[in-house]
C-alpha cells in the first residue's frame, strides 16, 4: 500500500524589536546570564505587562504579505504550565482569537509555484533558558530570553514532503528578512519550527495519526527529521499497527527522534484571556499605514526580474533569496546594461566564490559597481571571456577594479584587425599542409589555425576576430 505525506509546520519567528513584548527589558541576543530582565520578565507581584506596539505592527505587516485577515479585535491569552523557564507559571500567547488568520505562503521549486495556506500567525513570549551544568550537577536558569517577542506561523497540513518543508521554511525566513522585523538566523534560535507530520493511503481523505516533532533550528533537520519519521510511521502502518499520537525529540547526532511526552491537549493549558492586558485593537487607517511603508516583497522582485529583465523564474528565485542580492544585481546591471550577463556572472561566478568563502553579499570583495565595470569590458571587446574569469579572481582576491588588473598585467585583448592578420598569415605560410586541407574543406583545420594564431598572441587576441579573419584570409588565398 502507497502512503501519502502530510506535513504541517508551527513556525517561530523571533522579533527584531529593542525591547521584549511586555516590558522594557533588552531584547537583544547574547548578554550575561540574567543581564535583560526586569520585574515582568521575573513575574514578580504586581508587575504588569504593557504591549510593544512595534511587536504587534511587525505582525501585522507579515500579516498583509502572507495575504491574512487581520483580526480587529484580537487578545492575548495566558497558557499555563510549570517550567523553571518560565517565572509566572504561564506564557502569554494568544489562543483562539490570534492577530492573522487565514493566510498563503507562494514560493517556488525550481520553476514549480507553490502554495501553502496558513491557518494563523499569533503573537507570544518566548521562555527563558535552562543550562544544564553537568560539572556542578546542577540546572541554571537565563532569562534573557524570556518575554521576547515572537510570531508564530501555523501552517494547514498542505505540505507533502520534507523537500517542500524546507523550502517552505526557506520561504518564511526570506519573507521576515526582506520585512526586516526578524533576522531569521536558525543557529541564534530566530527561527525554528515543529513539524507534524502523518501517513495516510493515497485517495484517503480522512488524516493519519501525527507526531510533532518538537524544535528543529535547521534546514537539513528538518528534512532529515521528517524523512526518518516518514520511515518509522511507514514501517508501523506496513506492519498493520497504529502509530501513536505523541511529541518527539530530533536526535541531530544519530538522525533519529524519540519520544518526549504524549500530546497535550489545548485543555490541558487551561488556556484563557490574560485579564492584565487589554485586547489588541487594530484600527483601519493602522492596517493601511502599514500597508503603504510595506517593502517590495521577493515575489514582486522576481516578477519583475521575469518581465522586465526577461530571467528565467528559476534565475529570478535564485537572485531573490536576499533582499542584498538582488539590490546588488540591480547596481550590476545598471552599471553594464546586460541583464542576462549581469544574471550569469552574479548566479554563478560572484555566488560561487561567494559560498566557497563562507561569506554574504554584504561582504563581497567584488563590488557591483567593478562587476559591472567587469562585464562591460567584455562587452566592448577589450578582454575576452576568458580573460574575465581571470581578472574576476583577482579582483576577488584583492579588491581591485577591473581596469586597474588589465592595466597592471597587460591584459588587453588584441582587437586590432592588421594585427591578427598578420599572426594568421605567418601561421598559414608555416603550416602549408594543414593549409592545403583547409582550403581543400576540412573544416577541422579552422580550428586548428584558431588555436595557432591564439598560441601565437599569447591568448589575447579576440577569438570572434581571429575566427572571421581566418575566413576572410582563406578565401582570398582560394582565388
Ligand atoms: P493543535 O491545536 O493540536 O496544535 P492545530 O490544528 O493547531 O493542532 O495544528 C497544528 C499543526 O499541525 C498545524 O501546522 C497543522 O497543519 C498540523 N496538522 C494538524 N493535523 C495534522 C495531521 N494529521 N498531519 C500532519 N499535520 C497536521
Ligand atoms: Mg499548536
Amino acid at each position: 500500500m502507497d502512503f501519502e505525506t502530510v506535513i504541517g509546520l508551527e513556525v517561530h519567528v523571533q522579533l527584531a524589536t529593542r525591547s521584549k513584548i511586555f516590558c522594557a527589558a533588552s531584547a537583544a541576543y547574547g548578554g550575561e546570564p540574567n543581564e535583560f530582565i526586569d520585574p515582568v520578565t521575573l513575574g514578580l507581584p504586581g508587575a504588569l505587562p504593557v504591549t510593544n506596539k512595534r511587536a504587534v505592527e511587525f505582525a501585522i505587516m507579515l500579516g498583509i504579505a502572507t495575504s491574512c485577515e487581520i483580526r480587529r479585535f484580537n487578545r492575548f491569552a495566558r497558557k499555563h504550565y510549570f517550567y523553571p523557564d518560565l517565572p509566572k507559571g504561564y506564557q502569554i500567547s494568544q489562543f483562539d482569537e490570534p492577530i492573522c488568520e487565514r493566510g498563503r505562503v507562494d514560493f517556488f521549486i525550481g520553476d514549480i509555484k507553490r502554495t501553502i495556506g496558513l491557518k494563523r500567525i499569533h503573537m507570544e513570549e518566548d521562555a527563558g533558558k535552562n543550562i544544564h551544568d553537568s560539572r556542578t550537577n546542577s540546572s541554571l536558569v537565563d532569562l534573557n530570553r524570556a518575554g521576547v517577542p515572537l510570531l508564530e506561523i501555523v501552517s494547514e497540513p498542505e505540505i507533502h514532503s520534507p523537500a517542500e518543508a524546507a523550502a517552505y521554511l526557506r520561504a518564511i525566513r526570506q519573507l521576515v528578512r526582506y520585512l526586516e522585523i526578524s533576522d531569521g538566523n536558525m543557529e541564534e534560535g530566530s527561527l525554528r519550527c515543529d513539524a507534524n507530520i502523518s501517513l495516510r493511503p493515497v485517495g484517503q481523505l480522512t488524516f493519519g495519526t501525527r507526531t510533532e516533532i518538537k524544535n528543529l533550528n535547521s534546514f537539513k533537520f528538518v528534512e532529515r527529521a521528517l524523512e526518518y519519521e516518514i520511515a518509522r510511521q511507514t514501517s508501523i502502518l506496513k506492519a498493520g499497527q497504529h502509530v501513536v499520537q505523541q511529541t518527539l525529540l530530533f536526535d541531530s547526532v544519530n538522525g533519529t527522534t524519540r519520544p518526549m511526552r504524549s500530546k497535550e491537549e489545548s485543555a490541558d493549558y487551561r488556556y484563557f484571556p490574560d485579564p492584565d492586558l487589554p485586547p489588541v485593537v487594530v484600527e483601519e487607517s493602522w492596517i493601511r499605514e502599514i500597508q503603504r511603508e510595506l517593502p517590495k516583497l521577493p515575489a514582486q522582485w522576481a516578477n519583475e526580474l521575469v518581465s522586465e529583465f526577461g530571467l528565467s523564474q528559476y534565475d529570478a528565485t535564485v537572485l531573490t533569496t536576499e533582499r542584498a542580492a538582488v539590490e546588488y544585481y540591480h547596481q550590476v546591471v545598471a552599471a553594464c546594461g546586460n541583464a542576462k550577463a549581469a544574471c550569469n556572472w552574479v548566479t554563478s561566478e560572484l555566488f560561487g566564490v561567494l559560498n566557497k568563502a563562507g561569506l554574504s553579499i554584504e561582504e563581497s570583495p567584488v563590488s557591483s559597481s567593478s562587476l559591472g565595470a567587469l562585464i562591460k569590458l567584455i562587452e566592448t571587446d577589450v578582454i575576452s571571456g576568458k580573460m574575465a574569469k581571470s581578472v574576476f579572481e583577482e579582483m576577488f582576491a584583492t579588491g581591485k577594479t577591473p581596469d586597474a588588473i588589465v592595466q597592471e598585467k597587460g591584459l588587453k585583448q588584441v582587437s586590432n584587425d592588421e594585427e591578427i592578420l598578420v599572426a594568421i598569415r605567418k601561421e598559414f605560410d608555416n603550416n602549408p599542409g594543414q593549409l592545403a586541407g583547409y582550403l581543400g574543406g576540412n573544416e577541422r583545420l579552422h580550428g586548428f589555425f584558431v588555436g595557432q594564431v591564439m598560441k601565437a598572441t599569447g591568448g589575447q587576441a579576440n577569438p570572434k576576430k581571429v575566427n572571421e579573419l581566418i575566413r576572410q584570409e582563406a578565401a582570398l588565398r582560394q582565388k
